[in-house]
């Protein structure tokens, strides 16, 4: 039952109401983790880390990581990049990705009408992050509330990503790290779990969260997790600039351009 570990962990997703994103005051989905059906004893599990570089958070969160010698992406916002590069590149120095997760963060792609807006929500990220980004241009949108759906992107954002040849990654665990930061880390292990591979979702905000990081880490390797920098199949629909799975649930009709630009 190990084929597919993304596409299935996608599913999951949905059939959980997951979400996730520190944009959203929305109140989280309900627990849910004692009533997933399946429990993998051979986890892998990717971590991401959204919506910084924040400079009391993220030197903190990679001390733990390399303690721990696990490489993660760290997907940012482009106005926090703008005085905190430094941080980005320290994290680049250690090996791991960085990303990017649109420049202001305030909307969700999917919902904006005006043209150019999206496509500059992404453009002047990466050109801030620069010669420290991924040769594959990761791209990491947002719903509001860390949903999966028509919110991440509108179409302008979709032919922006394949034009450019970004590749767009999404996830299949979320903890509610920034709204619920006393309990993710029982959270994070259960739905880590229940996934092959598990793509988790974490903030380098200060909410407090990031203190447990390590507490996570050596639950899940003591239950027999392997961490990997790599992001699992089915949580990438778009593979520099290819589409690898549809897209259509990602996309919403917003926006009033009808030609690829
Ligand atoms: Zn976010």
């Amino acid at each position: 039952m190990r084929d597919r570990p993304g596409a299935q962990g996608l599913t999951a997703a949905r059939a959980e109401g997951i979400q996730c994103c520190a944009a959203s005051r929305k109140k989280p989905a309900p627990e849910s983790a004692g009533r997933l059906p399946i429990a993998y004893v051979m986890t892998v599990i990717t971590l991401t880390f959204d919506n910084g570089p924040e400079p009391d958070v993220t030197p903190r969160v990679l001390d733990t990581l390399r303690r721990q010698g696990i490489r993660a992406t760290f997907f940012v916002v482009g106005e926090k990049l703008r005085e905190r590069r430094h941080l980005a590149e320290r994290a680049h120095a250690d090996g791991h990705w960085i990303g990017n997760h649109t420049y202001t963060h305030r909307m969700p792609l999917g919902t904006i009408t005006e043209p150019g807006v999206a496509a500059a929500e992404i453009e002047r990220t990466e050109k801030l992050i620069g010669d420290l980004a991924h040769p594959r241009r990761l791209f990491r949108p947002f719903g509001g509330g860390g949903q999966l759906g028509p919110r991440l992107l509108n179409r302008e954002a979709l032919r922006y990503l394949q034009k450019k040849a970004y590749t767009c990654v999404l996830w299949n665990v979320i903890c509610h790290d920034w709204s619920r930061p006393d309990g993710w880390v029982e959270r994070a292990l259960d739905l880590s779990f229940a996934q092959a591979h598990a793509l988790v979702v974490l903030h380098d905000l200060p909410t407090g969260a990031m203190r447990d990081l390590d507490r996570f880490i050596a639950a899940a390797k003591d239950r027999g997790a392997t961490f990997a920098q790599d992001f699992p199949d089915g949580c990438v629909p778009i593979e520099r600039g290819q589409l690898t799975a549809s897209i259509a649930p990602y996309v919403s009709g917003n926006d009033r351009c009808t030609a690829a630009s």
